[in-house]
């Protein structure tokens, strides 16, 4: 690259996913595209790390497979998800709650009932060493809701026991500390209820939703016409683990598209580790499409400085950066608070016993928000016959993160961890933008003509939020030069700040 050269149509700065999925868009409108990037790897975020054999995601990401930018982004036509097993599995009282396939009452009836016709305790067919059992044995159709849920009393009644499939079968988990409390997790009819409440809101439109009124997730709570005991035994831990924010100051409004992504679509992780989005995002561009190791210190209109090559000159620019970033690229850019997180990765001698599902902890009993046996949910991301537990940690971690999260890893799943080894800890305290009431799930995107910016802080913060804030920086820009693309008549566009 030469200094003070017309350089490309459009520079974006920053190979996150937002800034991949908009240069996708605008090189298909037939613009020229250079897209800058500091760091060695495209990515950004979206990282993955190979140890002995395992890969290792620097974050722990949650996507809802009914993300339909997910499936419908030019250059992900390829990627295989992994999914997790419906419903989900909370932790509490001393117990591992099964909440079943909770996205419908009729996925949730429908294990209720298979259940209470099947003797107990269910058997999974056995057949040790074959992944493809444990999958039949956790599918929505087989009966993995707890016995408990069905006791006069409900999950907390004195002296019921929930039950976990261990590697022979099924278990009854250890009883409830103290005898429980009045059920702090729901039987069948409150999941049958929940279910209900998801269908309905799997059904609503978006702009339905965010003409609710607006609240923190805490606040709304309370109000959502559901039992106390599914409040707080379930939503609360599963918003906690969607949103990354254990204090739910997030907007109801995001906390009620996030809980509809999940209905929707339920849970899952790309094969093979998250990196393997934006690689498949920057392979499907033009070659030399991506200049990694490009740092850019000073953004104009027609032009940007970098560390490396001086000026480079432009039509237009995206600023494709994490909040921070841009912020400094373009002083008077609002920069939200974040939420931190800290990911974990062990292998352990032998899978604990929770198959494809992903473990909540539902007292706030220790530091780890969720885990899973990631080996079973995405079996390329242990060598053959290893395990991988990855697990995460919201907000500021303890000081002794591996020896807490060990021991409350141990409470999760029931099984000794003082011989699970430690593949990496790593913690990002800028990892997911704060959604705080009031936000704006569709920031704008344009600054001026010719200056755009977009990431996951214009958005929702997720993958969703960043690839379609990309997407819609890439019409806005498309729109200003009256190039096919962008939606007709479109209107003029707010200002981004
Ligand atoms: C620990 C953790 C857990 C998460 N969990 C989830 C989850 O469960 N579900 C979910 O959907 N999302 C999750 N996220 C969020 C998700 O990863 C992000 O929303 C998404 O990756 C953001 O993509 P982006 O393209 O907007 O930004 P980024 O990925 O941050 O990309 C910005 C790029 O800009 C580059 N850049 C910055 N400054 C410059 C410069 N001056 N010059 C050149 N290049 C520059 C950076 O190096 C980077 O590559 C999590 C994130 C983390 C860190």
């Amino acid at each position: 690259m030469r200094s003070t050269a017309y350089h490309a149509d459009v520079i974006i700065i920053g190979a996150g996913i937002a800034g991949l999925s908009a240069a996708h868009l605008l090189i298909r409108a037939g613009l020229g595209v250079s897209v800058l990037e500091a760091e060695p790897r495209a990515g950004g975020r979206l990282a993955t790390d190979e140890v002995d054999g395992f890969r290792l995601d620097r974050l722990g990401p949650l996507l809802s497979g009914s993300w339909p930018e997910l499936t419908g982004s030019p250059g992900l036509g390829s990627l295989e998800l992994r999914e997790f097993a419906p419903g989900v599995l909370v932790h509490s009282e001393g117990r591992r709650h099964l909440t079943g396939d909770i996205r419908s009452a009729r996925g949730a009836l429908k294990a209720a009932r298979t259940r209470s016709s099947a003797p107990w305790p269910h058997r999974a067919p056995r057949t040790p060493g074959t992944s493809r059992a444990s999958r039949t044995a956790l599918s929505p159709r087989a009966p993995w809701a707890s016995r408990a849920s069905e006791a006069p009393g409900g999950y907390g009644a004195p002296g019921a026991h929930g039950s976990v499939r261990s590697a022979n079968g099924w278990e009854p988990c250890a009883p409830a500390r103290g005898g429980g409390r009045g059920g702090a997790v729901t039987g069948a009819i409150d999941r049958a209820r929940l279910g209900a409440a998801l269908s309905r809101l799997a059904a609503t439109e978006e702009a339905r939703l965010l003409a609710r009124p607006e609240r923190t997730v805490a606040d709304a709570l309370p109000g959502v016409g559901l039992p106390a005991r599914t409040v707080e035994g379930v939503l609360r831990p599963l918003l906690t683990a969607l949103l990354s924010d254990p204090a739910l100051t997030t907007s109801s409004r995001c906390a009620d598209l996030a809980l509809r992504d999940y209905a929707r679509g339920g849970l899952c992780v790309p094969a093979g580790g998250s990196a393997a989005l934006p690689r498949l995002l920057a392979a499907s561009l033009p070659p030399g499409t991506v200049r990694t190791g490009v740092h850019v210190t000073a953004v104009g209109t027609t032009s940007v400085r970098t560390k490396e090559h001086g000026e480079l000159g432009c039509r237009s620019l995206l600023l494709a950066t994490g909040a921070g970033a841009a912020a400094e690229l373009l002083p008077g850019l609002r920069v939200p608070a974040f939420h931190p997180v800290t990911v974990l990765h062990h292998t352990a001698p032998a899978p604990p016993p929770t198959g494809r599902s992903l473990v909540l902890d539902g007292d706030r009993s220790g530091p780890v928000a969720h885990t899973a046996v990631m080996s079973e949910v995405d079996p390329s991301r242990a060598p053959e016959g290893r395990t991988l537990i990855t697990s995460t940690v919201l907000g500021p971690p303890p000081p002794d993160l591996d020896r807490s999260a060990r021991a409350h890893l141990a409470a999760l799943y029931g099984v000794p961890t003082d011989r699970w080894e430690l593949l990496a800890a790593r913690h990002d305290p800028e990892a997911v933008p704060a959604m705080e009431a009031p936000h704006d799930p569709r920031r704008p995107v344009r600054v001026l003509a010719g200056l755009y910016v977009c990431g996951d802080h214009r958005g929702t913060s997720t993958v969703q939020g960043a690839l379609h804030s990309g997407r819609r920086a890439a019409k806005a820009l498309l729109a200003d030069l009256a190039l096919p693309g962008a939606r007709e008549g479109s209107p003029r566009l707010p200002e981004a700040a």
